[in-house]
Formats: C-alpha cells, structure tokens, sequence
C-alpha cells in the first residue's frame, strides 16, 4: 500500500533506538524525510547513517534532551518546517505508590506529559496553516490497563491522553490528526530494563521473568519495533486522515477488553 507521504517531513523524537527507531525506520521507508533526536550522540549517529544508506532519505540528527526546554528548542529550530510529529521520551522508573515525591512526579510529568504538549503546541499552528499534519503519540498500554509498578508513567500518560483527546477534536478541521499508540510490551532495552527489576526483585533469572510476562500476553511473545513502526507510519498516512484522537493498542492482546 503507498502510504502517500513519500517527500513529508518527520520529526521523530527519542529515536535512536527501540520504539522512536521503529517510526523513523519505518517513516523513511515510504520516502519521508527524518528529524532524528536522542541524548546520547554516537547511537544517535549510528541509526541514521544505517538509515540513509538504507532508504536514501535526507536525516538530520540532533542530540539533546527532548524534556528539557532548551533540547527541544534546539530540536526544533534544526527540524523548521515539519509535516509529521512522533513524540517520544523514555519512561519513568518502576516502584511503589508511596515512593514517589512531588519532583518524582513533576519530572514524569515533564517527560510523557508537559514535552509532547508543547511539542504539539509549537508544530500544530503551521501544519493548520498548511492544511495537513499527522502527530502520533507513543504511550503505553497502562492508559487503558494501569501497570501498577509504573504509577508515575499510569498519571503522567493519562493526563497527555486527555489533552489529545479534546485537542485532536478542535484541529481535525484544518487537516492535523492526531492520535496515540499504546505499546504493550517490545522487545526494547526498555523492556530489558524492566524484566532486569523483575529479576533483582524476585530472585529468578530473566529467561523465568520473560516466561513469565510472554504467559500475560495471549499472542504469546513480545512485539517488534518493526510492527510498531509499520502502524505509526499508518497513522501518519494519507489513509488515516478520518481516525481522530484514537487510543491504538499493540500489545499482543494483553489488555483484556471487549472495546
Ligand atoms: P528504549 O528502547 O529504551 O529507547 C529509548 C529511546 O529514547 C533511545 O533512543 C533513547 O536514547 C531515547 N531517549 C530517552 N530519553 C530521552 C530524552 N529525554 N530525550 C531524547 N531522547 C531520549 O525505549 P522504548 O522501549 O523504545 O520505549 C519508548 C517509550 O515507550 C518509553 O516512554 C516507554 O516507557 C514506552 N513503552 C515502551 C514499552 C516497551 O515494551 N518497550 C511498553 C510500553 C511503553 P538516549 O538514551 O540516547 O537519549
């Protein structure tokens, strides 16, 4: 299927690896131009050389901190005139509900909240006044099923649903569509990470704690960061301009629920 963004500008942020990776990789397979962002410069550099020599697309990297304000002004300064928005930003750290502090909150907040707003705040007005835009939100399955060890991404990812979804509303209009991608589980460093904390917490082994999680997902396994690249660029398609403020999940059927 030709996705018809072939010459579109993506931005794509926290892309050097994993799920931000996927929707570059994926992006510039339809012929998109890339914005790429990670902190750290060296695998940052690394996916986009792979990239352009892999599809021939125009990559511009910029390495910076995509929660704090001065990175994302100097992402956004490098990226101008963009068509296409995937917001991204690592996730929060596991732990208990009386553990976390105000700045354990605030700082969540800044990552999977406050950043893809205002990201979403500085790009919306010039993609209305082109007429299209596509922004994909990457979440997580806990806005439809809270994960309770993940309390601080559970509140910080709510409260960005519920931006999207009255925003997605008000610029539909003006050909910017907005929608969210709720992974389950990937087969990312981040879900090493978090099997690793399974592993220390339990005292098994991370083949034991993988069994154990991959039992939780019906499709028996976890998902790729092809797969999950591939529906971004759907939803940043030509095709997807009538799916408005949806909350897609792609997490193997984890989340047990009729709608
Ligand atoms: P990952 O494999 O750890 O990759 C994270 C990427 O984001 C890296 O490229 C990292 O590069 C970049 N990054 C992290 N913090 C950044 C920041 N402040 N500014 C700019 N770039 C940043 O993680 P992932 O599995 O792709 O997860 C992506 C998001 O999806 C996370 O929010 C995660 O919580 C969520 N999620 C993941 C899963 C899963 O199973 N994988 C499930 C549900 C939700 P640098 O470290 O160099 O910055």
């Amino acid at each position: 299927m030709d996705l018809g963004i072939s010459g579109k500008t993506a931005l794509v942020c926290a892309s050097s690896k994993g799920l931000g990776l996927g929707c570059a990789e994926a992006l510039a397979r339809e012929g998109v131009s890339l914005v790429m962002n990670a902190r750290s410069e060296g695998p940052l550099e690394a996916s986009a050389a792979a990239i352009r020599a892999e599809t021939g697309v125009e990559v511009t990297t910029v390495a910076a901190d995509i929660t704090s304000a001065e990175g994302r002004d100097k992402v956004l300064a490098a990226a101008g005139q963009v068509d296409i928005l995937v917001t991204n930003a690592g996730g929060p750290p596991p732990g208990l509900w009386s553990d976390w502090s105000r700045d354990d909150f605030i700082a969540a907040f800044d990552a999977n909240m406050l950043t893809p707003i205002a990201l979403m705040q500085a790009l919306i007005p010039s993609m209305a006044a082109r007429g299209w835009g596509r922004i994909v939100n990457i979440t997580s399955q806990s806005v439809k099923a809270p994960i309770p060890v993940l309390g601080l991404s559970n509140t910080a990812r709510a409260g960005l649903t519920g931006f999207v979804a009255g925003t997605a509303r008000q610029v539909a209009g003006q050909g910017v569509v907005i929608n969210n991608l709720l992974p389950g589980i990937h087969a990312t460093d981040r879900a090493e990470a978090l099997d690793g904390a399974v592993v220390d917490a339990q005292g098994i082994t991370m083949e034991e704690a993988r069994a154990q999680r991959f039992a939780t997902i019906p499709a028996g396994r976890y998902g790729t960061r092809d797969e999950f690249g591939a529906a971004c660029a759907f939803l940043c398609s030509q095709h997807a301009g009538f799916m408005v403020g949806q909350n897609i999940l792609l997490d193997g059927g984890a989340v047990n629920t009729t709608l």
